[in-house]
């Protein structure tokens, strides 16, 4: 497979708006939105803290420190503050922006973490290989089984949460097992495009094998370009604003043949949807508008079907519900499919997984965990429906002795009534 043409470049990106950060009237509506704020409550790891930590270093009166980088890194960029902010105000963007401002002060060891991922992560490829020598030399040896039976890793903290939350790894990729156009199930009705995932392609090739059937029993062409990279999420948040807008543009021009494009990932959602922010240009802004996720798409399309799930319930990933704004799609679709259907307390708050915030700050996304996993049990559900590759894992990854539910991507429900659909006699046949 040929690498595309992108440069590694690690400059800084711009600093934050100064108009936003005089618009925070210091209300604290945010405040009990904030994961960070309520695992810590310090002033300095809420919405609030951090738009006015920001406003002082545009002003001067505040200098990078290790206080101040810890700040701005603890934020899990999960959005919810900007959900009830009453002045429009972006404190994770903020944190975001701030942080790629401040590369040079960054520890020796955070920069390079940023030189090493922020490239590592830019092609499929990477993680495709990683993945794959990972499944043949750690799972299929059955070293995985063995170190987790005798509970070797636990000394190893970092290690052992990254095993805690791997899941088994398929075989083969989305990529290898589908071709580039998948045709339409019965009569034709469109052509769309379909973008694929890092993480959904790997770990997840099963689920969005199914999101892309799904599609096409719905009646649509699917295109699925080989030469896509990763979404640009990653290197944005490591603060490598140019390598994600030389990503951006190189998968913008992927997709020129089709009005729609979907994916079933909605922190790739939110990323592609930002590239009209992130590139600042028309065709940006053209490209954000044809991109919709997969229960955003879905949901005015599905024919009627009932399954038989037991109490499903639902948990919305903040980069769809809060960074794409898609909140009713997939509850509708759920109570519509789902007889058993029960709303989750405090559906859209984060689940503590953000990219890889698991592993970088532990105790602030197990104690975002712990909250969920509580409401979760509060419902006593069978399955718990999500629609990001980061919450599967870490609400799979999650559960404690007597935790029963399954998780399911939102895709694997649909393709399911699809299926009951499909096989229902003709009338009168
Ligand atoms: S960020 Fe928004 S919600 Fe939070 S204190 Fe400022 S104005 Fe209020
Ligand atoms: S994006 Fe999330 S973690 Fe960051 S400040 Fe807002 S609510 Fe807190």
């Amino acid at each position: 497979m040929q690498l595309p043409d992108i440069e590694f470049a690690h400059q800084a990106g711009e600093s934050p708006t100064y108009d936003m950060l005089l618009a925070c009237s210091r209300c604290a509506t945010c405040l009990p939105a904030c994961p960070s704020y309520a695992a810590t409550l310090l002033e300095t790891h809420s919405p609030r803290g951090r738009v006015q930590l920001a406003r002082a270093l545009e002003e001067g009166r505040l200098t990078a420190s290790p206080k101040l980088l810890d700040a701005l890194w603890t934020c899990l960029d999960c959005r919810a503050c900007e959900s009830v902010c009453p002045n429009g105000i972006h404190p994770g963007m903020l944190a975001t922006e701030v942080r790629a401002g401040l590369q040079e002060s960054m520890p020796f060891s955070r920069r390079i973490k940023r030189l090493i991922l922020g490239p590592v992560l830019t092609h499929p490829l990477w993680l495709t290989s990683g993945l794959g020598m990972t499944r043949l030399f750690y799972q299929r040896t059955g070293l995985q089984h063995l170190l987790r039976g005798a509970g070797l890793l636990k000394p190893f903290g970092a290690l052992a949460r990254m095993d805690r939350f791997l899941p088994a790894i398929p075989r083969r990729t989305v990529r290898s097992r589908l071709p580039q156009v998948v045709p339409a199930v019965g009569e034709k009705k469109g052509r769309i495009g379909f973008f694929l995932g890092c993480a959904m392609n790997t770990i997840f090739a099963d689920v969005t094998e199914r999101s892309i059937r799904a599609l096409t029993k719905l009646g649509y062409e699917v295109v699925i370009p080989r030469r896509v990279v990763c979404c640009g999420a990653p290197q944005e948040s490591l603060g490598e604003m140019d390598l994600a807008r030389k990503m951006a543009r190189h998968n913008m021009q992927l997709f020129d043949d089709v009005d729609t494009i979907v994916t079933d990932c909605a922190a790739c959602g939110a990323a592609l949807k930002g590239y009209a922010a992130l590139l600042d240009d028309t065709a940006a802004e053209a490209f954000t508008g044809r991109v919709q996720d997969f229960a955003e798409f879905v949901a005015p399309r599905m024919p009627a079907a009932t399954l038989d799930l037991g109490a499903i319930t639902y948990h919305a990933p903040c980069h769809l519900h809060h960074a794409q704004g898609v909140c009713k799609q997939p509850k509708t679709l759920l109570k519509r499919l789902c007889p058993g259907y029960r709303d989750l307390p405090e559906h859209e708050r984060c689940c503590g997984s953000a990219g890889m915030y698991w592993a970088l700050h532990p105790e602030i996304s197990e104690d975002t965990l712990a909250r969920k996993l509580r409401n979760i049990r509060s419902v006593d559900p069978r399955v718990v429906v999500t629609a990001n590759p980061g919450c599967l894992l870490q609400l799979m990854g999650g559960r404690e002795d007597g935790d029963t539910w399954d998780v399911r991507h939102i895709s694997e429900v649909v393709d399911a009534a699809l299926d009951k659909v499909m096989e229902k006699p003709e009338a009168g046949g």
